[in-house]
């Protein structure tokens, strides 16, 4: 079944005497559970369409369905409850913040949104991802690989439909890129998380079920990987 329907995409910035196209007319489908991953040269788009189907950017034209609904006809009202509750965005550089524990960042979304944590999932969730004896450090006392699997359990902790993922181990060494890639991949496997991973790195990019190229805001290529 399909999740997300991406359709004639187009993202333009700047005025008329300065317009950079960053999309150019990019339509995809992604179905429940894919594991997709997004590369192309730096500043081919990748980053903008990850924004705009998670509802921090808007699109100049084209329609972004997730679930079934189209987001680009959300109030911001509706757009920020989409934001809270559907999708999950992991970033390079983790943005957690600093004054919370590992245990607030992750419980944050569900806090903003006025939900009780549920213990079993949050102690699965950590669990898995090594993390549940740095609970109560704060993000300056942890590495980072470990404020990315925070990071990435803040994502999980309100099963989204998707995970959006922007170079999620840009910062991190081999070791910890590895890890956090195999984490993606147990949680997808596992809880048929879908999850859409911007990479320039081709061995993070190979982990994937399938393998999207854009290059001057268009789709130059699409492969399952088998
Ligand atoms: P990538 O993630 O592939 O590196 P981006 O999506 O970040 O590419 O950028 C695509 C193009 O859009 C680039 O030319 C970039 O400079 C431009 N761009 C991105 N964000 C903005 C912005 N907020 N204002 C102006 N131009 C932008």
């Amino acid at each position: 079944m399909e999740i997300l329907r991406v359709e004639n995409l187009r993202k333009e910035y700047g005025d008329d005497n300065n317009k950079v196209i960053a999309l150019d007319g990019i339509t995809l489908e992604i179905e429940r559970g894919e594991f997709v991953a997004v590369v192309g040269p730096s500043g081919s788009g990748k980053s903008t369409l990850l924004h705009i189907i998670g509802g921090v950017d808007s699109p100049t034209e084209g329609d972004v369905y997730i679930d079934g609904n189209n987001i680009s006809k959300y109030s911001s009202k509706e757009l920020s409850y989409f934001r809270r509750r559907k999708v999950g965005i992991v970033y390079q550089f983790y943005n957690l913040i600093p004054n919370l524990t590992a245990r607030h960042n992750i419980e944050l979304p569900l806090k903003l949104d006025k939900r009780k944590t549920n213990e079993k999932n949050f102690l699965e969730i950590v669990k898995k991802l090594g993390i549940e004896d740095k609970l109560n450090s704060f993000p300056s006392e942890l590495s980072g690989g470990q404020q990315q699997r925070i990071a990435i359990a803040r994502s999980l902790i309100y099963s989204p439909s998707i995970i959006l993922a922007d170079e999620p181990t840009g910062n991190l060494d081999r070791k910890n890129s590895k890890e956090i890639v195999d984490i993606f991949r147990y949680f997808n496997k596992a809880l048929k998380q879908t999850i859409i991973l911007v990479t320039h790195d081709e061995n993070v990019a190979l982990q994937a079920d399938r393998i999207i190229t854009i290059v001057d805001g268009r789709i130059v290529g699409d492969e399952k990987n088998e």
